[in-house]
């Protein structure tokens, strides 16, 4: 059915599940393990997928259906399927679709978990990845073997902010067939959509912005309906399925989606700004600024910057741990994208088991702060950065 109204913010906001004979307004919780067939006629029919119905929870769902829903409408994608966290859905958005012998090209610099699969879980199934710069198109197309299935990206990348140019880099797939597979988290679909440069699959930790207050995990993996369907079966019938519960929580959140990230954007850019030139950093990185070396890519693929900004202390490892003991009220926690402002230091956390040179590698210098910036007031923000710095 099309939509009468095409905007990101209506869309969000107006995508949702039909009224029930209650006539609520808002979408009420469906926490129900399965739903009841009318008669033995219509239980045969939804099991032979002839008509659209609800059977178990595990793989439909009222709830789970309007996120993917509407996260399919706002990230321009034919279909989706919704799964209990990120990491369900980027180890789930592989599984499905590649078997021993296939190859990977991923990107260096991915979340820490999407690491292990690609270092340890996958080469003992038989399916191998080579590393390569996300930066360094070039260094893409070297890596393709004639068994190579999948290109894995995130972009912006965690922690060093660097950029993947994703028309290159789908454009270079395409020709092969190969399936380009992008970890949007960092950016949502309010600032970067994946899928209008070429991407198949787009994966989601629903846990960061989506949700956008720390409450619940969740992942989404969406694309094309000829993946998500193969997708789908492997989830059905393997079960990292995501509760409704989460899935009424983060189909919530995303009505608020554009204007949270309106002002996530708004604060780190202004901290960025107050911060470029501060004595006590050596380097700042920020997307949505000129300063950044990728600023060309940042402009042709994001609406706005983010709210991830990293800079590089001038003390080094030291002056990184104790920038955080430091801090007075912003949270020092493993997570990102929260109304609460949060600050890492990834080489004695996140990052501590890669070595020297791999962390360089990925641009994770030994002082080097990531802040995701939350919604308080900037002001406060900057002050507390500002006296951490003063005291280091
Ligand atoms: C957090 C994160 C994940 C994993 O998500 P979980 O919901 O914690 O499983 C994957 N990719 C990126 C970029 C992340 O930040």
């Amino acid at each position: 059915m099309k939509e009468p109204y095409k905007h990101f913010e209506t869309i969000s906001i107006r995508t949702q599940a039909e009224r029930s004979q209650n006539r609520e307004h808002s979408v009420p919780l469906y926490l129900t393990s399965s739903f009841v067939f009318d008669d033995a006629e219509q239980a045969r029919a939804l099991f032979a997928d002839e008509i659209p119905g609800n059977i178990y929870s595990r793989f439909s769902n009222p709830n789970t259906q309007e996120l993917i829903d509407k996260m399919c409408l706002l990230e321009h994608t034919e279909d989706g399927i919704a799964t209990a966290t990120g990491m369900a859905a980027v180890f789930s958005s592989m599984a499905a679709l590649l078997k021993s012998g296939d190859h990977i090209v991923a990107s260096r610099s991915v979340f820490g978990s999407t690491h292990q699969l690609f270092t340890k879980i996958f080469p003992a199934w038989g399916i191998h990845t080579t590393y390569v710069g996300l930066g360094n198109p070039g260094e893409w197309k070297e890596a393709i073997r004639p068994n190579t299935k999948m290109f894995y990206l995130e972009t912006p990348s965690n922690p060093g902010l660097e950029l993947g140019d994703l028309e290159a880099i789908c454009e270079m797939a395409r020709q092969l067939h190969i399936i380009v597979n992008v970890d949007n988290c960092f950016a949502t679909p309010y600032l970067q959509t994946p899928a209008d440069f070429g991407a198949d699959l787009v994966v989601h930790s629903a846990t960061k912005f989506l949700d956008g207050q720390g409450r619940v995990l969740g992942g989404l993996v969406l694309g094309k309906k000829e993946l998500i369907q193969q997708v789908r079966y492997f989830t059905r019938h393997t079960g990292p399925s995501m509760s409704p519960f989460n899935a009424w929580v983060i189909s919530k959140s995303l009505e608020t989606l554009a204007v949270r990230m309106d002002r996530h954007c708004e604060n780190a850019l202004f901290i960025y700004e107050r911060l470029k030139n501060h004595q006590k950093i050596n380097k700042i990185l920020y997307p949505g600024s000129p300063g950044h070396p990728q600023y060309a890519i940042a402009l042709r693929q994001m609406k706005k910057g983010g709210a991830m900004i990293a800079f590089d202390l001038k003390g080094g490892y030291e002056s990184g741990k104790k920038f955080l003991n430091c801090l007075q009220w912003i949270s020092h926690t493993a997570n990102l994208g929260d109304s609460r402002t949060i600050a890492t230091h990834p080489a004695s956390t996140t990052h501590s088991k890669l070595t020297e040179e791999e962390r360089q590698a990925v641009g994770i210098m030994p002082g080097l702060i990531r802040i995701s910036c939350g919604l308080e007031h900037k002001e406060d923000i900057l002050e507390d950065i500002l006296q951490a710095l003063n005291r280091i």
